[in-house]
């Protein structure tokens, strides 16, 4: 049995393996592991893997290696174990099952065999009388027996948890202070599906108590999710840990950070010569201060002065235009050596430089001619001529929205290849009713600059996805302010 003093401090941040390492994972990590490290305490890594349909296999072992790339070392987590593993939910199911089992003992959970048919008439109901309060509780009174006999019959079904009805649900936010929630809001949540897999609510609770953690630091979009938490931690008797929702990282337009209109792939940043140091420099102002004053600083700097209740809670917007100037900062500041061996890891990488070759080959004679003909793939954003992405005839704006319909099919694709993009591309050409010069020329052009470029689909999977996606943006940008 692990022992652990219980003013230790224990952080986490408990990614879910969805997609591409999400630069607002890092901020939360970065948040993380400073308080941790401040207190000398542990900040560990949990994947939260029990979304089954979400799930990407390579998601993971890319968080874990951008965010040591970033340099925010972990204590704990599924790639180095720990005394309170496993640190990858999907192999804790049994943990939340047996869970889940104490509380219908303790009648504070229930199952119900609801079909997704009749869940779906209770909801379309709900809307057309304006009164949508969750689950109706079709199945919280069913006998013993009943249940037991529709569980021997093999019917499927889930547990719900049996939310208080009356009164208040309170908790303390670290950063917003007390927040309350009337217990009529709360849904009967389901905390096992029929899959038998936990929901993330049931989990994240469980789990974080299993693991000691002190703190839960995470996103605002969580925090409605809180009394739901807190409801649980007081249905198992435990007590709930310390709470703190910092504000979600914004685009310009103030709304939620999406990588429609930022690139939000850590990958990205890498990929375009941003520093880890830098990076990590700049997420810390976007909820913090070291001085109000100082820009330039540290992760150690940071850790010296770290104090939570001190982070603020001012939508931050991501300003591309801040990023850069710090990183310039940076940059400036290394040796030579230190120069060429970011130069190596991030542009010249020897991954980016196979890539490049496989597309160059046919097309160049000599060495010399290698780096002019590739110039586009190591490019930062493209200076485009606009007038090549408008098919004959069509205006801007058409060639935008062509654009955009292009990469969003181009977004389907299950995994980034040639082969698949290719398939895709035609699918595009098919279903829009377009030509193919008209979906491949701008296309080309927008992410290469040119005209003569590689075969399209290798160049893409060569870029890669947000690569792509970042200079298509940029190109409809373009088309929509000159169209204008
Ligand atoms: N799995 C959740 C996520 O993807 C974790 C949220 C939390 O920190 O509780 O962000």
């Amino acid at each position: 049995m692990v022992s652990v003093h219980s003013t230790a401090v224990r952080t986490r941040i408990a990614p879910s393996p969805t997609g591409d390492p999400h630069i607002g994972t890092a901020y939360m990590a970065l948040f993380n592991h400073v308080m941790a490290k401040k207190h000398g305490g542990k900040f560990v890594i949990r994947i939260e893997d029990t979304d089954q349909n979400r799930y990407r296999n390579d998601s993971e072992s890319q968080i874990l290696e951008c965010l040591s790339w970033l340099g925010l070392s972990w204590d704990e987590g599924p790639d180095k174990g720990g005394p309170f593993g496993p640190y990858r939910q999907s192999e804790r199911v049994k943990i939340h099952q047996d869970h889940v089992k104490i509380l219908i003992e303790k009648k504070h959970a229930y199952r119900c065999f609801c079909t997704a048919e009749r869940l779906d008439k209770v909801r379309q109901e709900q809307i057309a009388s304006g009164n949508a309060h969750g689950y109706d509780r079709h199945c919280l009174d069913l006998a013993e027996a009943e249940s037991l006999k529709l569980l021997a019959s093999g019917a499927k079904y889930v547990v719900r948890m049996k939310a208080p009805t009356t009164g208040q649900t309170s908790f303390v936010d670290k950063l917003r202070g007390v927040v309350t929630f009337e217990n009529a809001t709360i849904d009967d949540q389901v905390l096992l599906k029929s899959d038998g897999f936990p929901t993330y609510h049931l989990a994240n609770v469980v789990d974080d108590h299993l693991m000691e953690i002190s703190h839960v630091i995470r996103g605002e979009e969580w925090l409605s999710s809180t009394p739901k938490h807190v409801v649980l931690y007081n249905m198992f008797g435990w007590k709930a840990p310390e709470f703190a929702h910092l504000s979600l990282l914004r685009n310009s337009d103030k709304s939620k950070i999406s990588k429609r209109k930022n690139p939000t792939s850590i990958r990205y940043y890498r990929r375009k010569g941003i520093l880890p140091e830098a990076l990590l420099n700049f997420l810390s102002l976007m909820g913090w201060s070291l001085d109000g004053q100082t820009e330039v600083f540290s992760l150690a700097q940071m850790i010296e002065k770290f104090e939570l209740d001190q982070v603020s809670l001012g939508g931050p917007i991501f300003d591309f235009t801040k990023l850069t100037w710090i990183n310039g900062q940076y940059l400036r500041k290394l040796s030579n050596d230190q120069y060429y061996s970011f130069l190596k890891d991030q542009i010249f990488s020897d991954e980016n430089i196979m890539k490049v070759i496989t597309l160059a080959k046919d097309r160049v004679d000599k060495l010399e001619d290698f780096l002019p003909a590739m110039l586009f793939f190591f490019n930062g954003d493209l200076q485009l001529d606009l007038n090549l992405l408008v098919p004959k005839g069509g205006t801007m704006e058409q060639a935008a929205e062509n654009l955009k319909k292009v990469v969003e099919t181009l977004e389907t694709a299950p995994s980034w290849d040639a082969k698949t993009l290719h398939d895709l591309l035609d699918k595009v050409v098919k279903e829009q009713g377009l030509k193919a010069k008209d979906v491949y020329m701008p296309l080309r052009i927008a992410v290469t600059g040119t005209k003569e470029s590689p075969p399209l689909a290798e160049t893409l999977e060569a870029l890669g996805k947000e690569m792509v996606r970042r200079r298509v943006f940029l190109a409809c940008e373009q088309l929509l302010k000159v169209g204008q």
